[in-house]
């Protein structure tokens, strides 16, 4: 397996050459944050950060998709007829994706991908896309990925991981796919004992500096209904404003809602992501709505993440512990909190 040291300014150089061969995804400063955009000539990366404000989710589930389009001109011999919308399945690779964002498409996997259910553009980006990740030496005090199944070096969930070594990276593949993307950077050596040991040193010390949990090992024991009915939820869902920051940062929420949009003589059928904290998500053609109450919605939050996942896939909780929801919440709605109250009720 591919270990290489570059110096930075290597690095993104020869990331912008392999660029003839993937569709590489970077973190790019914006203002006070930081997103990952495409990367081209033009496009200054930047690793210098602690998490990405929005995920890297859309680069494998866009935000808004066409799904399949139709004709509507009356003349036209093929009106009326759907068919599956052109789609992109370059490969692609996101480099700097933090270990927990890598673990939220293997969480979002169960929803995508079971025995009973196959997305198959999920699937089919899923499967073109390499995961770079870099290593998460200074975890935010609202990261919590330790308590449910990461941490800030995993490698189980990348295809290659960087380590920041001082002005230089520490590349190293770990699967396969990402051993053929590292292949078409060019440049670097090969890396010595010394930078293997500074790189182990550096996820231990990661390792350490985690404190913050999220209590979640009694959930799968709960009753539904006893969760459902607490009495906490009214003071959990007191000052939420139901803006949907949550859901819309959260790299492990997947829920979409389907529209049909007709422009001139073309129809598409578009998915677009959904957020089960509007009132809208759940609103029936017959004008009842099953979540009209912001409790109602607040608790279906937590109560898919938190145990409806738990019980249906064994696969842990749905969260991948990036703690964006806790830091960007309007109103400090915390779901470590909320999982010790469900997990000690
Ligand atoms: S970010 Fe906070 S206030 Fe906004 S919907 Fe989510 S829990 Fe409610
Ligand atoms: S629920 Fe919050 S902490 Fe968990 S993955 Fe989503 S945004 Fe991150």
């Amino acid at each position: 397996m591919i270990k290489k040291l570059f110096t930075r300014k290597d690095f993104i150089e020869s990331l912008k050459k392999a660029g003839d061969s993937y569709k590489i995804f970077v973190p790019v400063k914006e203002g006070d944050f930081h997103n990952f955009r495409p990367l081209d000539q033009e496009t200054r990366p930047s690793l210098d950060f602690q998490n990405t404000r929005l995920s890297a989710k859309s680069v494998v589930y866009p935000q808004s998709e066409r799904m399949f389009e139709c004709i509507t001109d009356p003349e036209a011999p093929e009106k009326g007829v759907l068919k599956e919308a052109e789609k992109d399945y370059t490969p692609r690779a996101i480099v700097g994706i933090r270990p927990c964002d890598a673990q939220s498409f293997h969480i979002v996997k169960k929803n995508f991908d079971n025995a009973e259910y196959r997305d198959p553009w999920w699937v089919r980006r899923f499967e073109s896309t390499v995961l770079v990740g870099l290593g998460c030496s200074e975890p935010c005090p609202t990261c919590f990925c330790t308590s449910v199944g990461g941490g800030p070096f995993q490698e189980e969930f990348l295809d290659a991981i960087l380590y920041e070594l001082g002005d230089e990276y520490l590349v190293k593949a770990i699967t396969p796919k990402g051993g053929d993307f590292l292949s078409k950077l060019t440049g670097g050596a090969d890396a010595d004992d010394a930078s293997m040991k500074k790189a182990g040193a550096l996820a231990t010390g990661a390792a350490e500096k985690m404190t913050s949990t999220l209590p979640s090992d009694k959930l799968k024991d709960k009753k539904v209904n006893d969760l459902f009915k607490a009495p906490f939820w009214e003071d959990v869902a007191f000052s939420c404003i139901n803006c949907g920051t949550c859901t819309f940062l959260c790299p492990t929420c997947w829920c979409f809602d389907i529209q049909d949009e007709v422009h001139g003589k073309q129809a598409d059928r578009i998915r677009n992501w959904d957020t089960c904290m509007s009132p809208l998500f759940t609103l029936e053609g017959s004008g009842h709505n099953p979540r009209e109450k912001k409790l109602q919605r607040v608790r279906q939050r937590f109560m898919h993440k938190l145990k409806y996942y738990v019980d249906k896939y064994d696969n842990g909780v749905q969260c991948s512990g990036c703690g964006r929801c806790v830091r960007y919440c309007p109103v400090n709605i915390d779901i470590r909190k909320v999982a010790g109250l469900m997990n000690e009720f």
